[in-house]
């Protein structure tokens, strides 16, 4: 007891160092202490009612916020001292709180467990509400952050594991306890990790998981290490796993183990029952002495804590005992003591279980009878049991049912996700194709559109160049004036619109008076400057519609479309006195130049009245034909056709034959204009 005293009160200390005057400890740090009350009371519960009471905190009390943890705590403490009926009461105040009422029904379903009753319908009331704090996957910042009660969670689902494994509903068993362990893991409790562990190894063994169970037994060792009870328990789930796997020898010596472990604790209640356990295994290795020892010892104190449904699993072994030592009224005894004794009606398998086993040892015995009797009851549970595991498997089967349907179903909806994923991408690259698409049709475009601006460029440029081209090879390049080459082509063009009506307009034929003369005296260079001059003197004496040519030389040629012949008199005048009227500038000094005019306006034509169509060609042979007749007349003049006398255009081809004497009859009538003097 000393060393349970000494655990304790280190325990107790260290809540006492933890819970600080001046504010409330951390609610984890006292819910650790409250577990290990809690779980100490199971050997010792009247000292932990005490404890609990003394330790009771302000911030505890009626209404308080830690109230529940407490009155829950109170609640299992009482119901290991055997005292269901107080703990009902804690359970009602618990349900008045609001944040009591699932572990009013934990409480409640544990009340129930230890009276024999089933429990898994109020566990599973309780974990409703408890799972909802401990999301499942994320119990660890759960039990940090959001509040999550892991112990109580565990606790409930410890309770649904029993039943499910009393009703051979191993698969849900199974899930059940991994979940209880994920739990215990996430507070960081090895005590619970243990206990789960070890129930794990039963429920595979339940199984036939031979290995997998030992490998869990390993495991929940380890989680136990340097926690004595934890130990001892681990090591009764040993005992249970050998014992199914029909190694008695291993079952014996690991309860044995277990025993120790437990008076070592100081564990009387604990210690009891793996007595009680015992027994059975002793009987099975037919050590009958041994069994009834350990059974007498265990009996008494499983009496003093009130643990019913130990005591009459030991009556049952007890009575099997008797029987094997043909101790038959004992037996009798033992049984009406076990069948006064409240059994969890729905936990059939164990209970057939034990009435094969007395029927067996019954019949061994050779009391047919009793045998009988029993084997009639296994019978009838066992057809219960049937159609209750009927029910079971086909529960089982659904489950497995709907989880391989689930998994279809997630199957499926993962395919269609992945089809979903293809098509997105599929759509993806299309729109990049697309996208691609349309930049090349752009780039395209934009190539073609700089192409044809080019093009137009280009074609623009030619065009300028072409006309610069025409335009220098129609210009002269000394006067700037039209040269022959232009002259012609407008006379072509004019021709072609006037069809065949023949050259209309005023010709004016210029030719600078003994111009080598310039060219002798004066130099080359001069000559062309005069030349230019004279152009510049022409080109403003006549109007800027006029065509004004370099004809040859020193010979210049002014075309004035529809200019009456009185006009084109005047404008002859102009270009006389312009030349002749004003001296040269050369670089030689100012130098004195005339020029000779011969001057006609076309169609020709006299009294008879115009419309002798002439060819342009003829036309600039009559004004070169005046022209020479200025020249003749003794030069800075001009010399004009007035009238032409004659029938008919053939007659106009016989008077150049002989102008001069047309002249003389009168068939041609001249004008004369003057120079400057
Ligand atoms: P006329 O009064 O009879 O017309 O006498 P002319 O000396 O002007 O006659 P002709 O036609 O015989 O002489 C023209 C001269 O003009 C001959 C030629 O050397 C010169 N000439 C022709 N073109 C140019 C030119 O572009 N520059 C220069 N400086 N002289 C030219
Ligand atoms: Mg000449
Ligand atoms: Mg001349």
């Amino acid at each position: 007891m000393r060393a349970a005293a000494l655990t304790l009160s280190l325990l107790l200390a260290f809540a006492a160092a933890t819970a600080a005057p001046v504010s409330a400890p951390d609610p984890v740090t006292e819910d650790t202490l409250l577990a290990n009350i809690t779980r100490r009371a199971f050997d010792d519960p009247d000292a932990m009612l005490d404890e609990l009471s003394r330790r009771w905190p302000t911030h505890a009390g009626p209404g308080q916020p830690r109230e529940a943890a407490w009155l829950l705590a109170r609640g299992r403490v009482l119901l290991a001292a055997g005292q269901a009926e107080a703990a009902d009461t804690v359970a009602a105040q618990l349900m008045a709180r609001e944040d009591g009422v699932d572990r009013a029904w934990l409480l409640r379903a544990l009340i129930q467990e230890r009276t024999g009753k089933p429990a898994g319908s109020l566990a599973a009331r309780a974990l409703a509400g408890l799972d909802k704090r401990c999301p499942v996957g994320d119990e660890a910042r759960a039990v940090r952050e959001l509040g999550c009660d892991f112990r109580s969670n565990w606790e409930a689902l410890r309770l649904l594991q029993r039943e499910q494994s009393g009703q051979g509903v191993l698969i849900s068993a199974e899930a059940s306890v991994r979940r209880a362990l994920a739990l215990a893991r996430a507070g960081d409790d090895k005590h619970l990790a243990a206990l789960s562990l070890g129930t794990l190894a039963t429920i595979l063994q339940a199984q036939d998981h031979v290995d997998a169970a030992r490998a869990e037994i390993r495991a929940a060792q380890v989680e136990a290490q340097g926690d004595l009870v934890a130990g001892a328990r681990v090591r009764n789930f040993e005992a249970v796993v050998e014992r199914r796997a029909r190694d008695l020898g291993a079952a014996r010596s690991a309860l044995e183990g277990a025993l120790l472990l437990a008076e070592q604790a100081e564990a009387p209640h604990l210690a009891a029952q793996l007595r009680s356990n015992l027994v059975d295994a002793y009987m099975h290795l037919g050590l009958l002495k041994e069994a009834q020892a350990a059974g007498q010892k265990a009996l008494p104190v499983l009496q003093r804590f009130r643990d019913k449904v130990y005591e009459r699993g030991l009556h049952h072994n007890l009575a099997v005992a008797h029987i094997k030592l043909r101790q038959f009224d004992a037996a009798r005894q033992e049984l009406a003591k076990f069948s006064e004794m409240p059994g969890d009606p729905s936990d059939l398998v164990p209970r057939a279980r034990e009435l094969r086993e007395l029927g067996d040892t019954w019949a061994e015995a050779g009391q047919y009878k009793e045998a009988l009797a029993a084997f009639h009851d296994e019978r009838e549970l066992n057809a219960r049991t049937n159609e209750r595991n009927r029910a079971a498997a086909l529960e089982e089967l659904r489950r497995k049912y709907d989880s391989a349907a689930k998994q279809r179903d997630l199957n499926l909806l993962s395919r269609d996700g992945q089809l979903k994923d293809q098509q997105i991408e599929n759509q993806r690259l299309a729109q990049q194709v697309g996208i691609a698409v349309g930049m090349l049709l752009l780039l395209s475009i934009v190539l073609i559109v700089v192409t044809l601006v080019r093009m137009r460029r280009a074609q623009a440029r030619l065009t300028a160049n072409q006309s610069l081209l025409r335009a220098q090879s129609e210009r002269d390049p000394l006067t700037d004036l039209s040269n022959r080459r232009h002259f012609l082509a407008v006379m072509d063009q004019a021709a072609r619109e006037a069809r065949s009506e023949g050259f209309r307009g005023a010709l004016m034929m210029i030719d600078i008076d003994h111009f080598k003369n310039v060219n002798d005296w004066h130099g080359h260079a001069a000559g062309d400057s005069v030349i230019v001059e004279i152009a510049r003197r022409i080109k403003a004496a006549v109007r800027d519609t006029d065509l004004v040519v370099r004809w040859g030389g020193e010979e210049f040629l002014v075309f004035a479309p529809e200019l009456p012949g009185s006009d084109l008199a005047q404008m002859a005048d102009r270009v006389l006195r312009s030349i002749g009227g004003t001296p040269v500038e050369t670089g030689e000094g100012p130098l004195r130049v005339t020029a000779s005019i011969g001057f006609a306006s076309f169609p020709l034509g006299g009294s008879a009245g115009p419309g002798l169509r002439l060819h342009w060609e003829q036309a600039v042979n009559w004004a070169d034909m005046v022209l020479y007749k200025a020249k003749a007349e003794g030069r800075n003049r001009g010399v004009g056709i007035t009238a032409v006398e004659v029938p008919d255009t053939e007659a106009l081809g016989a008077i150049l034959q002989d102008f001069d004497a047309a002249c003389m009859n009168g068939q041609v009538r001249l004008s004369l204009l003057l120079g400057p003097a």
